[in-house]
């Protein structure tokens, strides 16, 4: 059991990515919190872990851009397990379009998901993470954190800024035992790509069969989504392991299409 009694929140994570990081945590003994806007989907995602895993879930409502309910839910944590030791900044969500049709709401939206979100969560771990010595924080950054791609200049600025933040935290934290890293996934098949299918389709001219072989797996070594699975045990890796070594890094899961 590689994070036994381990206090986890993740945040998005009444779906996609983040639920399968949840569901991964749950079944090497984490105790898990589903922060998450949808508190329904949280609550049934938090019921669905303790069935399956009988370790202790529970839901948090958290909108990752507000402060007071980021500072609610952490002290929710807090108040029930005593402590955070894992902190995945997982929320997000992404919203296509050529720069000077961005509308400056949706620029100003995504940032503050994404940017903020990051921010406002390690903001309230943090000090708990200081108290007890140790800690892990995990930021769900993108290849497009190393790379970019035309309409999505909100996405690709925030996730960019994600290394940024992940590194400052890894050079505050060293000596107080936090350890920073950011996952940077290809394409995953999840609510969020679904919808980006036509979105990007309609922009780009194309149909919606190109947008998947072309723009999302065409340079991939072998035109595959990588999977929620895949992250999974990459945060699993990040949240376990146990010295400073790898803070500050980022590590691309992406079936080949951005190599370093
Ligand atoms: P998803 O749509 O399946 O899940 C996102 C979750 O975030 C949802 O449950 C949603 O309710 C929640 N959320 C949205 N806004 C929120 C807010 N303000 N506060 C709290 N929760 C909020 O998406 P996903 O694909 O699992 O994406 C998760 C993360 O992975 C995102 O940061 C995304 O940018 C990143 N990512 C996804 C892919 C991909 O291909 N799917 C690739 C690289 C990175």
């Amino acid at each position: 059991m590689k994070l036994k009694d381990k206090v986890c929140i993740v945040t998005g994570a009444a779906s996609g990515i983040g639920n399968a990081i949840a569901h991964r945590y749950a079944s090497e003994g984490g105790k898990v919190a589903i922060a998450d806007l949808n508190l329904e989907a949280s609550r049934k995602a938090a019921d669905d872990i303790k069935a399956r895993y009988g370790t202790e879930a529970m839901a948090v409502a958290m909108d990752v851009t507000s402060e007071e309910q980021v500072n609610a839910g952490v002290r929710a944590v807090v108040d029930a397990w005593g402590t955070v030791d894992v902190l995945v900044s997982n929320a997000g969500i992404q919203i296509v379009n050529p720069v000077e049709q961005f509308a400056f709401s949706d620029w100003k939206k995504m940032l503050a998901i994404h940017l903020d979100g990051a921010f406002l969560t390690s903001k309230a771990c943090l000090p708990h993470m200081y108290a007890q010595g140790s800690g892990s924080i995990i930021f769900m950054g993108s290849v497009h954190s190393k790379e970019a791609s035309p309409l999505k200049s909100a996405y690709v600025t925030a996730k960019h800024g994600l290394l940024g933040l992940s590194r400052v935290i890894a050079k505050e934290g060293g000596r107080k035992g936090v350890r920073t890293n950011v996952i940077c996934p290809g394409f995953v098949r999840t609510p969020l790509v679904d919808k980006q299918i036509p979105e990007q389709a309609k922009e780009l001219d194309i149909s919606e069969a190109e947008v998947v072989s072309r723009v999302m797996l065409g340079q991939t070594v072998d035109a595959e989504f990588t999977t929620v699975e895949d992250i999974a045990e990459v945060a699993l890796f990040f949240a376990a392991f146990e010295t400073n070594a790898l803070t500050g890094q980022s590590l691309v899961a992406s079936h080949g299409w951005f190599m370093e």
